[in-house]
C-alpha cells in the first residue's frame, strides 16, 4: 500500500524545524549572508532542539526519527537558507549515518554519541584540490606506523571544515593500488580536529551559502590511532559512496524546500506587482514560470519521499536518491532564476530573498555528484552499464 499521510511524529519534526528556521534564523539570515558570517549559536540551538540528532538512534544519543522526518527537516531548513540544511547534510547525512552503519560499537560510543547529542559536530572530507568528481584522483596518504596511521594531504571545499570537531577523511592506504587507480586501496578514517598536525581554513569569496562555512583541511603527519579506521582497510571508496547516498538524500529534500521558497515568494509578488493595469500573475508568461515552480516542487517532493520510503524499509536506493538529487537541484536552479525574473529589478537586489536563493542553489548542482555525474549515472542504469551490488553494511531501518 502507498500512503502519503505523514505520521504525527513526522509532522512534529517538520513543525519543529520550520518554527526554528522561520522564527529564529530567518530574521538574521540576510545580515549573516551579507557578512559571510557562520553563526555558531545555530549549531548550539540545533543541538538543543534535537535537530542535529535526527535519524540517529536514541541509544546513540540521537533524537531518533525516521528518514522521511530527516528529509522534512531538510526541506524546512533550506526553505529559509541553504546553509542550515548543509549542516544536516554533513553532520547527519554524510557523517553520522555512515558512522552508525560502518562503525564499531567503540567508535559509535566515542564519536556517534556526542554527535547524536549535538555536543560535537561532524563533517565529511573527500574532495581535494585536484580531485572532485574523479574520486580516485585523491592524493591524501595514510601510512601504517605501529598502532597508528600517519596521514598527510589536503582536503578542499569541505562544508564546516573550519567548524566541525570530527572529520571522515579518505586516504590511500595502498600506493600500488593507487598507481592502478584501483579504489580498493582507499580507506576511511575518523579524524579529530584536536589531533596534532590538523589545520583548517575558511574559503572566502563564495557565490552563495555565505552564511555557511566551507573550507580546507590540511594534514601534516597526523597520528591517527588504528582503531579510528572506519570499516575495513580498503573499504574507503565504498564507504564514501554509501555516505553520498545519505548526503544526496538531504540535498534532494533540501533543494525541494528551496523550490518551495521560490514558489511562495513568487506567488506573493505576482499577486501584488501590477503592470499594464493588472497584477503580473495574470500575465501568461509569468504564469508559466509559476507553473514550472509548482510542478517541479511536487515532482521533487515525490522523488525524495520515494527514496525516503526505500530507506525506511531497508532497501538500497542509490539510483532513486541520485535521481531525486539531480532533479531537485536542477529544479531549484530553474526556480530561483525564475523567482528573480518574476521580481524583475527588485529580484536583482538583496531587498528580497530571491537573489540569495539564486546564489545559494548553485552549490548543490555541483556538490555530492555534479549534474553531469548524475546524468551519467542515470543513463548507465537504464543502459545496463551500472548495477548496485550489495555492500557489507547497509543503512539500519529506523527504530
Ligand atoms: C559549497 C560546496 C560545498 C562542498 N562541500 C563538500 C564537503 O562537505 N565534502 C566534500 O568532500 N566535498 C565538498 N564539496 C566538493 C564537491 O563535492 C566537488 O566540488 C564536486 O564533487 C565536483 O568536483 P570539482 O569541483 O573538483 O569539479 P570537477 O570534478 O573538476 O568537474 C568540473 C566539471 O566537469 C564536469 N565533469 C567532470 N567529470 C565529468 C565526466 N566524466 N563527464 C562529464 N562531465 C564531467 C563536472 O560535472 C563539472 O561540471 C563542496 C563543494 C561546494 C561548492
Amino acid at each position: 500500500m502507498v500512503d502519503f499521510t505523514l505520521t504525527e511524529e513526522q509532522l512534529m519534526i517538520q513543525k519543529l524545524a520550520r518554527d526554528y528556521a522561520q522564527k529564529e534564523v530567518a530574521p538574521k539570515i540576510k545580515e549573516n549572508d551579507q557578512k559571510a558570517f557562520f553563526d555558531k549559536t545555530i549549531l548550539t540551538k540545533m543541538a538543543e532542539l534535537g535537530i542535529l540528532g535526527l535519524s540517529i538512534p536514541t541509544k546513540y544519543g540521537g533524537s531518533g526519527g525516521d528518514y522521511i522526518s530527516l528529509g522534512l527537516a531538510c526541506e524546512e531548513l533550506e526553505y529559509v537558507d541553504t546553509s542550515l540544511r548543509v549542516i544536516l547534510s554533513v553532520h547527519v547525512g554524510l557523517n553520522s549515518l555512515t558512522l552508525l552503519t560502518w562503525g564499531t560499537e567503540a567508535q559509535k560510543q566515542k564519536y556517534l554519541v556526542p554527535q547524536g547529542k549535538g555536543e560535537k559536530s561532524a563533517t565529511f572530507a573527500l574532495t581535494e584540490p585536484n580531485a572532485g568528481s574523479d574520486v580516485v584522483a585523491i592524493e591524501t596518504k595514510a601510512k601504517k606506523d605501529g598502532d597508528h596511521w600517519i596521514l598527510n594531504g589536503e582536503k578542499m571545499w569541505i562544508s564546516l571544515a573550519d567548524v566541525a570537531d570530527h572529520f571522515l577523511i579518505f586516504a590511500w592506504t595502498d600506493q600500488e593500488k593507487r598507481k592502478k587507480r584501483d579504489h580498493s586501496g582507499i580507506s576511511c578514517f575518523i579524524v579529530e580536529r584536536a589531533f596534532l598536525g590538523v589545520t583548517t581554513a575558511t574559503i572566502h569569496g563564495k557565490l552563495g551559502i555565505r552564511a555557511g562555512n566551507t573550507g580546507s583541511i590540511a594534514m601534516s603527519d597526523v597520528k591517527v590511532p588504528k582503531e579510528n579506521l572506519l570499516g575495513q582497510e580498503g573499504e574507503g571508496f565504498k564507504i564514501a559512496m554509501f555516505a553520498l547516498d545519505q548526503g544526496r538524500y538531504t540535498v534532494a529534500s533540501g533543494a525541494t524546500g528551496l523550490v518551495h521558497a521560490c514558489l511562495d515568494a513568487s506567488v506573493k509578488y505576482a499577486n501584488e506587482r501590477k503592470t499594464f493595469g493588472d497584477v503580473i500573475g495574470k500575465h501568461q508568461l509569468v504564469k508559466e514560470m509559476i507553473s514550472d515552480m509548482a510542478t517541479s516542487y511536487e515532482i521533487a517532493r515525490m522523488l525524495w519521499l520515494k527514496a525516503g520510503w526505500l530507506k525506511n524499509t531497508g532497501q538500497r536506493c542509490t539510483k532513486e536518491t541520485s535521481l531525486a538529487k539531480m532533479f531537485a537541484c536542477d529544479a531549484s536552479e530553474r526556480a530561483s532564476g525564475n523567482a528573480v525574473q518574476t521580481y524583475g529589478a527588485y529580484g536583482y537586489s538583496d531587498e528580497y530573498p530571491v537573489e540569495r536563493f539564486y546564489r545559494n542553489c548553485k552549490g548543490a548542482v555541483i556538490y555530492e555528484g555534479s549534474r553531469e555525474i548524475h546524468k551519467l549515472m542515470q543513463a548507465d542504469y537504464v543502459l545496463g552499464y551500472r548495477e548496485d551490488k550489495p555492500t557489507r553494511c547497509s543503512l539500519p531501518i529506523p527504530e
